[in-house]
């Protein structure tokens, strides 16, 4: 007989053992595994991957199963705390409050700004994953300075795609790597999709498929790719636009793909004496479908040489060609336009910027080209498209690719993307099986259906705006300015500076609000964002912005409320400290309204149940928000008659709904009144407990015709508007030309009626907003002195944790407790800095004194370092000699957030914060200077609450934990 293990983790836990399991969701990083909390006597014990849960099917990462030391981190806020009478701000004195005389001092302060001017409250968040709630709250308040951190992290790949192909990278798109056979990853880090592009990977490569990395390092993923091909930060879009020459220049595009799905056909008005001129050409007479979205385009028969309708019966576009209208307007197909853009854009003239042999260039663009065409799959699955035709088959072109924020941080991120998702087309890859596929909610339309506010008059006292704050700008009438074209938003988002900021510009909110740029605020919320520190730029002169006093004493951002669950650098210039709970003390759902967990083959949300009470007095700030909106009366928080509608926040995810009756909620899953509706229906009372029955997930699996072209798919168009994915039904063709980006321009040259830009703001929005992708060197490089500061200098998120989160976990700082600045050993030597020497990296901004690193795996150009392991002395519960303040430095106090003439330092067009555009110069430092990185900063003392740690866990950095 077998003996019985004397551990068995699979066998149920001993009744007597006060041993639980529960599921809810990892919130370690932003991927949303699902996980398995084991609870021994009330306290975590261990936490393992849930091998039930469609995202990581029980895989997890090192930092999911260290959130046992994230619980009961000492650096956990645990009382509300008022800034002590006297004491200033940044000095960290704080008395502990109740959290009535908290929420009625918020609630009486934005009582009197909403009744005046709500403008002067801004909410602006971190990496949360709530922003259909903060942002429900903040049109609800009225005030339009609102935004999540998009800004400052991706929004160029969501705009720059979105405005292309209508869905993005991460949540709303990816590679199907189950069929690709080449792969090509371009600046990516580990952040965007953590385990599940590690468990995808690892298929992949079994499976025999080819991987290629783009990038200045060779870390993470990369270190196991296939082919390394090391690039210069900010050149991608050099290289992508060579990449299109060569496919073009070998007839390697698909071309079926792209006179059919993309408007690669429709004509283009090349009359340069008309208004009109770079616009689609359009048939007045022809039947409007939908009067939003006139598709009434034409293209150039090749089969009758005549003007037609697109998509008429039998026609077929030329691609290629100059032709006559019978009114004599000259006209070009779209894609004419392109292959005339990209002729001079040679892999030798890419050569020569990105540092990439032309040679290579050429073989990447001539082994994906034949890949896609020599390895066709064909899936006998049939649908119809949007025109009515019926297809046997869906086809696919196994080319994948996947991109982040090392193409998007840059200020010519935009047109790089857009670069991207041109490239993706022209292969036919996008929604197609082996290449690019959507996550619902996406696709949507191009550019999907929200607007932002339109002029100064949607900012009302007590009345919610009439819209969301942020949205999708389609022409310059959209913008979010006032009569003489200057911006409405404190961050200056929508406006002729940064027309398409789909997501803001949280990165330039401090300083415009202590500038009065273009007015003061009153009132300053930030939600788990550090911005005193990692999450901005310029941080050495952001921090001395949020001490800065007016004439009358009165700080220049009154009042300042931060809401978190640790004690950060940001805490300590608080007003008011609000305790965040942790993931494992709250309920939480990845809604289809904001960012779900979708997979390609239907939407999947999720949902967070708590599995331990608060800590302390810590609340969620998702309660916070409810029961503010529920004292300050916001409509769609109170009846008619001025009544609570939401006991607290897993009601009011319960039962709230998009418009009344809409059926359509935050949850998707078991919706009716019995659970028994899905997508859409009845708020059901039961319905946390149905998800805490299907570990914490819903999954509605589309049948397979409606898994796969979506942009163009009658079938998936019409369920997906039945359950309000989509407001329309129409296709969704891809923007190859864009003349939204036209439109823009039009008006920038003064041939287009309605709003106009300010005169100093006219040339660069003629520069910029082009409709077919160009290439120019990032801003800050065109103003700066490239034999001064010869190097590029970019962070990187390290695998072990997600970006400031974790320094104050016991487990992950034993892998990063500080960070090196990582350089070329022939570029270290040249400049007399030893491997593991003090030096100094210096870029026109500031510098710093750090360790170097040599390492191989970065190209000369570019040194690098891990984001956010250096911290402040004293913040984040580490000791004052920590690691992470003395040896660990940060490079944001390298990099601006402002260009000279106080323009942000962001791409022009979506405002997105071009924090890897900053140039360096490297030096050793001298044998006599501390051996301590710099700058240095005066040590915040320990908040009242904090410094709490069970008894099993006596030391933490160095200090003795209370008990
Ligand atoms: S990948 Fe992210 S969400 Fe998944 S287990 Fe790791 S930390 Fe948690």
């Amino acid at each position: 007989m077998a003996a019985t293990p004397i551990h068995d983790p699979t066998r149920a836990p001993s009744e007597k053992s006060g041993t639980q399991v529960r599921d809810t969701t990892c919130y370690m990083c932003a991927c949303r595994c699902g996980i398995r909390v084991h609870l021994r006597d009330g306290e975590v014990r261990y936490i393992e991957g849930n091998p039930d849960h469609p995202l990581n099917q029980g895989v997890i990462c090192a930092k999911g199963s260290s959130g046992i030391m994230k619980q009961y981190s000492p650096a956990r806020l645990t009382k509300p705390l008022l800034r002590k009478p006297g004491s200033e701000r940044g000095d960290g004195q704080f008395v502990p409050i109740e959290w009535d005389e908290a929420l009625t001092l918020l609630e009486q302060r934005l009582q009197k700004i909403r009744a005046t001017d709500p403008k002067q409250f801004a909410l602006f968040t971190g990496r949360d994953q709530m922003q259909a709630l903060t942002g429900l709250f903040a049109r609800q308040f009225g005030t339009p300075n609102y935004a999540a951190h998009g800004g400052f992290c991706s929004v160029n790949m969501a705009a720059g795609m979105i405005y292309t192909i209508g869905g993005s990278f991460w949540e709303f798109g990816g590679p199907d790597l189950d069929r690709a056979k080449l792969f090509v990853m371009i600046g990516t880090a580990e952040d965007h999709h953590s385990n599940p592009m590690k468990i995808a990977l690892s298929k992949f490569k079994r499976a025999g498929g080819r991987f290629v990395s783009i990038n200045p390092v060779r870390t993470g993923y990369s270190a196991i790719a296939d082919e390394w091909v090391p690039i210069k930060p900010g050149t991608d879009g050099a290289l992508l636009l060579a990449l299109i020459h060569e496919i073009i220049a070998l007839g390697l595009y698909d071309r079926e793909f792209l006179a059919r799905y993309t408007n690669a056909g429709q004509l283009v008005n090349q009359d340069s004496a008309s208004d009109q001129f770079g616009m689609m050409l359009r048939n007045a007479q022809a039947t409007i479908g939908n009067p939003l979205r006139p598709a009434n385009f034409l293209w150039w028969d090749r089969l009758s040489q005549r003007a037609m309708d697109d998509h008429s019966d039998g026609a077929d576009p030329a691609l290629l060609g100059h032709f006559k209208l019978d009114d004599g307007t000259p006209a070009v197909p779209a894609f004419q336009l392109l292959q005339e853009r990209v002729k001079a854009y040679t892999p030798e003239w890419a050569a020569a910027i990105t540092g990439i042999p032309a040679a290579t260039i050429r073989r990447l663009a001539h082994e994906m080209g034949i890949t896609a065409r020599d390895q066709k799959i064909e899936l006998p699955i049939a649908w119809t498209d949007c025109w009515g035709q019926r297809h046997d088959s869906v086809k696919g072109n196994p080319v994948a690719f996947h991109a982040m924020r090392g193409l998007a941080a840059h200020s010519n991120g935009f047109h790089t993307i857009r670069s991207l998702a041109i490239l993706m087309s022209l292969l036919g890859t996008i929604d197609r099986p082996g290449g690019f596929r959507h996550k619902a909610p996406y696709p949507r339309a191009v550019p999907p259906n929200a607007r932002p506010p339109k002029g100064p008059d949607a900012v009302k006292p007590d009345t919610p705006l009439n819209g969301a704050p942020l949205g999708w700008p389609e022409s310059p009438d959209d913008l979010f300015v006032d009569a003489q074209g200057g911006p409405v938003r404190i961050d200056k988002g929508f406006s002729w500076e940064h027309p398409l900021s789909a997501h803001g510009l949280m990165h330039n909110v401090i300083t415009n609000a202590w500038r009065g740029d273009p007015y003061p605020i009153d009132t300053l919320l930030i939600f788990m964002a550090n911005m005193a520190w990692n999450s901005t730029m310029n941080t050495v002169e952001v921090r001395k912005m949020l001490n800065d006093k007016r004439e009358d004493g009165e700080y220049k951002i009154p009042f300042l409320v931060v809401c978190d669950a640790f004690q950060s650098e940001m805490t300590a210039y608080a007003d008011l400290v609000l305790p965040d709970t942790s993931y494992l003390e709250r309920h939480d759902c990845m809604s289809m309204l904001d960012r779900p967990i979708s997979e390609f083959d239907g939407p999947v949300d999720s949902v967070r149940i708590p599995v331990l009470p608060p800590m302390g007095e810590c609340r969620p700030f998702q309660e916070v928000l409810v029961e503010l909106a529920s004292r300050l009366k916001f409509p769609a928080f109170v009846t008619p008659e001025g009544a609570r509608k939401y006991r607290d926040y897993p009601d009011f995810i319960v039962n709230y709904e998009t418009a009344p009756g809409s059926g359509i909620g935050f949850l998707a899953g078991w919706r009716g009144k019995g659970g028994e509706k899905s997508m859409r229906g009845e708020p059901n009372p039961k319905q946390w407990e149905m998800y805490a029955k299907n570990h914490c997930v819903f999954h509605h699996r589309m049948p397979p015709e409606h898994q796969y072209m979506r942009n163009w798919n009658q079938g998936y168009m019409a369920w997906a508007q039945s359950v309000g994915l989509r407001r329309d039904n129409d296709p969704i063709v891809i923007h190859l030309y864009s003349e939204f980006l036209q439109g823009f321009r039009l008006a920038a040259q003064g041939k287009r009626a309605g709003k106009q830009p300010p005169d100093a703001l006219r040339k660069r929005v003629e520069t910029y907003f082009d409709p077919l992708p160009f290439y120019y060197a990032p801003l800050e490089e065109q103003v700066t002195d490239r034999t001064r500061f010869p190097l590029n200098a970019v962070t990187q998120r390290p695998m072990a944790m997600y970006h400031s989160w974790d320094s104050q976990n016991a487990w992950l700082r034993q892998i990063h407790t500080h960070n090196y600045l990582f350089v070329n050993p022939q570029v270290a030597q040249a400049a007399g800095i030893a491997d593991g020497g003090w030096m100094w990296v210096e870029s026109p901004w500031g510098k710093v004194r750090c360790l170097c690193r040599y390492s191989e795996a970065v190209e000369p150009g570019t040194v690098w370092t891990w984001n956010a392991i250096g911290k402040a002395k004293g913040a984040w519960g580490l000791s004052e000699d920590a690691n992470e303040s003395q040896r660990g430095f940060l490079l944001n106090h390298l990099i601006s957030e402002e260009l000279p003439g106080q323009l942000s330092n962001s791409d022009p067009i979506t405002g997105q914060a071009a924090w890897y555009d900053v140039r360096v110069r490297i030096s050793a430092a001298q044998p006599d200077e501390a051996a301590m990185t710099w700058p240095q900063f005066k040590a915040a003392p320990q908040a009242p609450g904090t410094g709490v740690a069970p008894r099993w866990r006596a030391f933490f950095a160095g200090k003795e934990a209370k008990k």
